[in-house]
């Protein structure tokens, strides 16, 4: 595909650096690097070919602004799949600015954002779950989630959904043929052979269903609420959890009256914390608005960590927290397990994952991370199978799985094969949808449009 401008845009951070790279892509990417740069040895700009670099000047005008390598890759061999050139100048704000605006004077536009993956997507380098994948890899906070982004940049999910694809469209071919083509001597399909195939890709939809929160714990966090009746050690825990103090930590009941938050790692997930004032009755105001603030955080959470002291009697506090907890993804952490026990534990027994801790010295910590890994059910996903990486994969799949669910009972209920067809047609819609093949441009607009500018 033919893109009448050339983009250009900075691709690393702007801020301090060792080196700062601008990139252009776009029919005339090399005669614009040719206008700013002019390379030590012989060779011009127009002469270099795909895959190598040159050193030498940047000018903006007649003015040099920066020594620098340009690295020139041929179209479609290049990330988007027309010709780019790359600067790496010396990193900095004012340098790297100063580089791309020479390029823009010299005639590029600047690049919107996710504007380079979106042209090598409509150039057939990637399809959309591995453009999303390039998103997420960029935005990982951890080993597991890179991990995760790998995966789906290597295309793991895009085989699964394209084999699933293919599995209906083949069926519906023949469906098709026997429709359409009475007269020719095609054997009639047999029910039982669709319901076969119908099943078998709807468990695995499924199966990538059942794995999504687990798996977007992992790759994207969960908003969890440290929440607990007043001085139970809920600012101890989040500053431990932190690795600094963070929550102002004192014995005085009431003083953490804002939410403080973090984000932070434990075990394989990601926890955007928040740390809430402890839920107790109160008659003073600015408390009491504190209070129900933490109440409603609970509600919203993902995940509860409800703290309790060991070290004290169980009190209404706590069964306050308790009922909050009710119905929640929640973990019971028992805390000041270093200190004499007078907490009556048998009132925690509706909690399925309880954890003893002594958040002053960080002790059971371990303990803690593989009740929150089994609570959010991320310790049993393989974060190097195929997983969907965010709402809009998940809607086409349950879509997708609605849509087969309808055929499957058409198919169970006898019903003409066109009724079938019409839901696996609209099945197959959803997942190339999905892969970006039949995707709208609006959907296509807004997956880019969450990208950073220069990726
Ligand atoms: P919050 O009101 O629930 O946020 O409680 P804080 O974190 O402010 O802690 C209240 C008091 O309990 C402070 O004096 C802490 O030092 C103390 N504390 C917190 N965790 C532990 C623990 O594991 N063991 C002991 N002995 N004291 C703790």
């Amino acid at each position: 595909m033919k893109n009448s401008t050339t983009i250009a845009a900075i691709s690393t951070p702007v801020a301090a650096g060792g080196i700062g790279v601008i990139r252009i892509s776009g029919d005339e990417a090399v005669e614009i690097a040719s206008k700013i740069f002019v390379p030590s040895g012989k060779k011009t700009v127009a002469e270099m070919k795909g895959y190598t670099a040159a050193h030498g000047m940047v000018y903006d005008g007649d003015k040099a602004i920066d020594e620098a390598v340009l690295l020139v890759f041929r179209a479609p061999h290049s990330y988007t799949g027309e010709d780019v050139a790359e600067i790496s100048c010396h990193g900095g704000v004012y340098v790297v600015s100063r580089v791309l605006r020479a390029i823009l004077n010299a005639g590029a536009v600047p690049a919107a954002p996710g504007e380079f993956t979106k042209r090598a997507f409509l150039n057939g380098k990637l399809d959309l779950t591995k453009a999303e994948a390039v998103m997420s890899l960029i935005s990982a906070q951890g080993e597991q989630s890179a991990g995760a982004a790998m995966t789906a940049l290597e295309g793991a999910l895009s085989k699964k959904i394209i084999a699933a694809a293919q599995t209906l469209i083949t069926d519906s071919a023949y469906l098709a043929a026997w429709v359409d083509y009475p007269d020719d001597e095609i054997e009639e399909i047999s029910t039982d052979k669709l319901l076969v195939d119908y099943k078998n890709v709807l468990s695995e939809i499924e199966g990538l269903l059942n794995n999504y929160d687990a798996g977007k714990a992992i790759t994207e966090g969960v908003d969890t609420v440290i929440a607990g009746k007043p001085n139970v050690g809920k600012s101890t825990l989040m500053n431990y959890l932190a690795g600094f103090r963070r929550s102002i930590v004192t014995d005085i009941a009431g003083t953490t009256r804002d939410v403080v938050e973090d984000t932070v790692r434990l075990g394989n997930v990601v926890l955007h914390l928040a740390d809430t004032a402890g839920i107790r009755e109160t008659g003073n105001e600015v408390e009491k608005i504190g209070v129900d603030f933490a109440v409603g955080r609970v509600e919203r959470a993902a995940l509860v960590l409800a703290v309790f002291d060991l070290s004290r009697e169980f009190d209404s506090e706590d069964r306050a927290v308790l009922e909050l907890c009710k119905d929640k993804c929640a973990v019971a952490v028992v805390n000041k397990d270093d200190l004499e026990p007078k907490f009556d534990l048998s009132v925690l027994d509706n909690f399925k994952h309880i954890v003893y801790i002594s958040a002053k010295d960080g002790k059971g910590a371990e303990k803690l991370a593989e009740a929150v890994e089994s609570a959010l059910g991320t310790n049993s996903v393989d974060t190097s199978a195929a997983l969907l990486a965010n709402e809009r994969q998940r809607l086409c799949c349950e879509k997708a799985a609605e849509c087969l669910r309808e055929a499957i009972s058409a198919l169970e209920m006898n019903m003409t094969l066109d009724a079938v067809t019409v839901s696996t047609d609209s099945a197959i819609n959803e997942l190339l949808t999905l892969t970006g093949e039949k995707a709208t441009d609006a959907v296509i607009n807004e997956v880019f449009s969450r990208f950073c500018v220069g990726k």
